[in-house]
C-alpha cells in the first residue's frame, strides 16, 4: 500500500533536524510521497531545498498567519522562486478568521490571499488552502480572482455543503489528523461521505496532535480511520487517493 502525505511541514524546525528518521518511519508505514508547503519567505529556501528529493513536491506561499507582516519583497521573492520551481504549487495560502479578529486584519489576509491566487492563476499552479472559519470568504476570493487551477483545501473540518462548493471549483478535500480525534464530528463526516475521487490524505506535521510531534507516518492511521468510516479496505482507499494526487500533480504547469 502506497500513500502520500499531501500536507507536511518538513521544513519546520521540529522535523528538519531529523528528516532521515522521519522519512524512514514514513516509508515503513507506506508513506512514500510528500507535499511540503512553505508558510513565509523565511522558509522558502528550506522548502525549495527539499524539492531536490524525488519523493518531495513543494508548495511556496505566504500563510494567512503571516499576511500582516508580508511586504512587496515577499511577493517578488515568491514569484521568482515559483519561476525557478515550475512544478511547485502555491501554498500554504488562505484565510484564518479564527486568528484574524478585526476587520482590518481580515482585509489584509484577503489582499495577500488574492495576490497569490492571481499569481497562481497566471503561472498555472494549483494552490494549497488553509481555511479556518472563512469558507464563504475563500470562495468569494476564488471567484473574484477567476481562479480555476484547483488544488487542496487542507485539514478540512467544514460542512458537506462547504466541501461541495470547493469541489465544484475543482478542489480536492484534505482529510487529516482531525480524524484521529473521535470528537471531530464534521471531519469524520466529511471523510465518511465525500466522493472518493475528491479526497486526499494529510497529517499537517508537525502540528495537530496534543503533546506529540506529528509525522507523515501517521497518514497510515488516517487512511485506516477513513477506510473504516467508509466501510472499505484501506488498500482501496489508498489506491483512489493516490490516483487523486497523481491527477493533481499532473496538472501543474500544463499550459
Ligand atoms: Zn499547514
Amino acid at each position: 500500500m502506497k500513500l502520500t502525505d499531501t500536507h507536511c511541514h518538513l521544513a519546520d524546525p521540529a522535523l528538519l533536524g531529523s528528516l532521515p528518521q522521519v522519512f524512514a518511519a514514513a516509508r515503513a508505514a507506506g508513506v512514500c510521497r510528500f507535499i511540503v508547503p512553505a508558510t513565509q519567505r523565511s522558509d522558502f529556501a528550506d522548502v525549495a531545498a527539499l524539492s531536490a528529493l524525488p519523493s518531495v513536491h513543494i508548495a511556496l506561499g505566504i500563510h494567512p498567519w503571516f499576511a500582516g507582516a508580508a511586504i512587496e519583497r515577499d511577493f517578488a521573492e515568491l514569484e521568482q522562486q515559483l519561476l525557478k520551481h515550475p512544478k511547485a504549487l502555491v501554498g500554504e495560502i488562505g484565510l484564518d478568521y479564527g486568528r484574524a479578529q478585526t476587520q482590518a486584519q481580515r482585509q489584509r489576509q484577503i489582499v495577500v490571499f488574492e495576490h497569490q491566487l492571481v499569481l497562481a492563476q497566471r503561472l498555472h499552479r494549483p494552490v494549497i488552502i488553509h481555511n479556518l472559519k472563512a469558507a464563504a470568504a475563500i470562495m468569494q476570493s476564488v471567484k473574484n480572482c477567476r481562479f480555476t487551477q484547483g488544488g487542496i483545501v487542507h485539514a478540512f473540518s467544514g460542512s458537506l455543503e462547504e466541501a461541495r462548493a470547493f469541489m465544484d471549483y475543482g478542489f480536492k478535500i484534505g482529510i487529516g489528523s482531525l480524524l484521529l480525534n473521535p470528537a471531530a464530528r464534521k471531519a469524520r463526516r466529511a471523510a465518511a461521505e465525500l466522493p472518493a475521487e475528491n479526497i486526499v490524505l494529510e497529517t499537517d506535521s508537525p502540528f495537530m496532535l496534543k503533546n506529540a510531534v506529528n509525522t507523515p507516518a501517521n497518514v497510515q492511521k488516517i487512511a485506516a480511520a477513513a477506510a473504516q468510516l467508509r466501510g472499505i479496505k484501506p488498500e482501496d482507499l489508498a489506491a483512489q487517493t493516490e490516483r487523486n494526487v497523481n491527477a493533481l500533480l499532473a496538472d501543474i504547469n500544463r499550459l
